[in-house]
């Protein structure tokens, strides 16, 4: 179909008000999957996904709609809700003219509603304004009308009113896209340059990759290249997906496809990489910056033997998730493992569970933690590194307070938006996380955004849990970088009878020092087992110790009588007990079982 006749448009929406399930209506309305097949949000195509009902992944799928007797090629690409995934969001929008915005009647505007409105104004789409859920009971679409109009300038004669789920509205939403949205500005006759947006790897096929083409067209058995690895392939297979893949024999300008060059060793297919004809090389399109990665955390194979599958279903799983930063790391305690680092906690889980139910593994996962900044004292070493800052997130290179001249943190812009009968304990607790508020704005008559600047480490552990229950479930939280603010860390020390152990050292703020000291101690009382021999646990900040436990020994005829009298039984027990030594580590004379570390380490 000529270009006039293409639309590429993205849904976004805060979670669960309604993306995948008005995707699902698209698809249905133009025939691509059938009415009732039982099927819902077909493009949630993951395990996770399909659990947690949340979309990962963005999807994509070209759709044919037939207006005034023309067809229309409309590429849908679905995205995620989530913060964590907003690189998906914002990937997904360099490919598409314009998005729907959709918002629930009920819930109105929320947090990553914002987010996600901000993105697509930013790139200068065109933006639908979309209510979805009209046919709930308690739906008040006038008073959403008013939060778009205060936040957005939207008016109210702008915005559809549907309902995804009972298929009300849906005409007119593929109207508005026809005569709304622009058609994508391309160059069919032009040399063949294409975007790879997405890629995964397919056991057949090797990686595949989802491309938008920017000029040009490109056909099975043409020779193709990489502006980044500049090797070249000859293409194998193309299809589109409507949504299930339909094999093509050829892909022009303005159209989305994925494209398979049996490439199997996967670091090829990178996301933001261009394509070219061999014989016709082009500069590259602007790629994607890599997300920054926010939270990071270790990652250690269960047994030693697992390594090596870990090893690959890590890599495989980074092919799909280019979110995910990947560094050696060891572990005295652990052994050999990664260092990965994520958008957030969220993705972090949800890149564990990816691990366990694609790849069948079941690794060790530390802790989160973020990466702050150290400005050294200079010496001939920051000499010879020709800087003297160290950024670390890893409390093992914290440097000896004597080196440091300033530390630095992370900072995050927190969007939250709740009913004001929250105002008072949302406020209390953004204090006690160190928070200050940048802004508060009414957006109707009982609701109100906030934003405060707040400190990334103390956003990742539990932050958005803990807004969620003391408002019930009510409020909404989106979180942006800030860039870092000078702070003031200190390197929590963990003493076993005096003798430091590295692998259970945190960097804190100095003012939670003596909390976090006192938690840590008790929780490794009740962790490590007793033994022959007194154990004294403490917490300590240079050399001042800030808390301690003491774990008593056992007296010694107590153990003789326990297992004085069956023979069997104590051959048994002793076996046990020697198998279980080699996975204990010693430290100052106390034997500290893996699964000690383990434990304390998790989250
Ligand atoms: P997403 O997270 O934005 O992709 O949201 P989903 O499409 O997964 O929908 C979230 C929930 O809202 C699901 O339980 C849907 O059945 C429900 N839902 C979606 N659209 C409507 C609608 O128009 N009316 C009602 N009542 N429920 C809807
Ligand atoms: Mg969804």
């Amino acid at each position: 179909v000529p270009i006039e006749q293409i639309r590429n448009f993205s849904i976004i929406a805060h979670i669960d008000h309604g993306k995948s399930t008005l995707a699902d209506r698209l698809l249905e309305y133009t025939g691509a999957i059938k009415h009732n097949s039982g099927q819902h949000q077909v493009l949630d195509k993951l395990q996770v996904e399909k659990e947690r009902g949340i979309t990962v992944k963005a999807q994509s799928a070209s759709i044919v709609y037939n207006y005034n007797g023309k067809p229309y090629i409309l590429n849908l690409i679905d995205t995620p809700g989530h913060v964590d995934f907003s690189s998906e969001v914002s990937r997904s929008l360099s490919v598409c003219q314009g998005v729907i915005l959709l918002v629930d009647a009920n819930d109105g505007v929320q947090a990553q509603t914002v987010a996600n409105f901000y993105l697509a104004f930013g790139k200068d789409l065109k933006i639908i304004p979309v209510l979805n859920k009209i046919d709930l009971k308690q739906a008040n679409p006038d008073k959403v009308c008013e939060q778009l109009r205060t936040l957005f300038d939207i008016e109210p004669d702008e915005v559809l009113r549907i309902s995804a789920k009972h298929g009300i509205g849906i005409k007119e939403v593929f109207e508005k896209i026809i005569k709304e949205l622009p058609h994508p500005e391309v160059d069919r006759t032009g040399p063949f340059q294409a975007l790879i947006y997405d890629s995964w790897f397919d056991k057949y096929r090797g990686a595949l990759s989802l491309i938008y083409v920017n000029s040009g067209s490109a056909k099975i058995g043409d020779s193709i290249s990489s502006c980044h690895t500049k090797k070249f392939y000859e293409v194998k297979t193309i299809s589109v997906l409507r949504p299930e893949e339909e094999n093509v024999k050829k892909i022009v300008a303005g159209q989305i496809g994925l494209v398979g060059c049996n490439v199997r060793n996967i670091k090829e297919a990178i996301i933001g990489d261009t394509l070219h004809l061999t014989s016709t090389p082009v500069s590259p399109l602007p790629g994607f910056t890599p997300p920054k990665s926010m939270v990071f955390a270790g990652i250690y194979p269960s047994t030693l033997s697992e390594y090596t599958d870990l090893r690959k279903a890590i890599e495989k799983l980074t092919l799909n998730d280019s979110a995910v930063s990947v560094d050696m790391d060891t572990s005295p305690a652990l052994g050999q493992g990664w260092r990965l680092g994520f958008l957030g906690l969220l993705h972090l889980e949800v890149f564990s569970q990816r691990l366990q139910q694609e790849y069948g593994t079941e690794p060790i996962i530390t802790a989160p933690s973020v990466t702050y900044l150290i400005k050294l004292k200079s010496t001939k070493e920051t000499e010879k590194k020709g800087t003297n800052e160290l950024y670390i997130n890893n409390p093992i290179n914290f440097p000896q307070s004597f080196n440091i001249t300033e530390t630095y943190e992370p900072m995050i812009l927190g969007t939250i938006i709740t009913p004001d009968t929250y105002l008072g304990a949302i406020v209390q607790l953004c204090q006690e996380r160190r928070g200050v508020q940048v802004q508060a704005l009414n957006i109707d008559n009982d609701r109100i955004m906030l934003q405060y600047q707040l400190p990334l480490c103390e956003v990742v552990l539990d932050f958005h849990d803990s807004l969620k229950s003391l408002s019930s479930g009510y409020c909404s939280f989106d979180y942006e970088d800030y860039g870092y603010q000078l702070s003031n860390l200190v390197k929590l020390n963990i003493l076993l009878n005096s003798v430091p152990c590295e692998e259970l050292s945190t960097i804190v703020h100095v003012s939670r020092a003596q909390l976090v000291g006192r938690q840590m101690v008790l929780k490794l009382k009740d962790l490590i087992p007793r033994q022959m021999i007194h154990i004294a646990i403490q917490a300590s900040v240079n050399g001042k110790i800030l808390a301690r436990e003491n774990i008593q020994p056992y007296r010694k005829d107590v153990t003789a009588k326990l297992y004085g009298g069956d023979v069997t039984r104590r051959m048994k027990l002793l076996a046990q007990q020697s198998a279980g030594k080699k996975k204990m580590k010693m430290i100052a004379n106390i034997s500290v079982p893996r699964n000690t570390f383990i434990d304390f380490l998790k989250k």
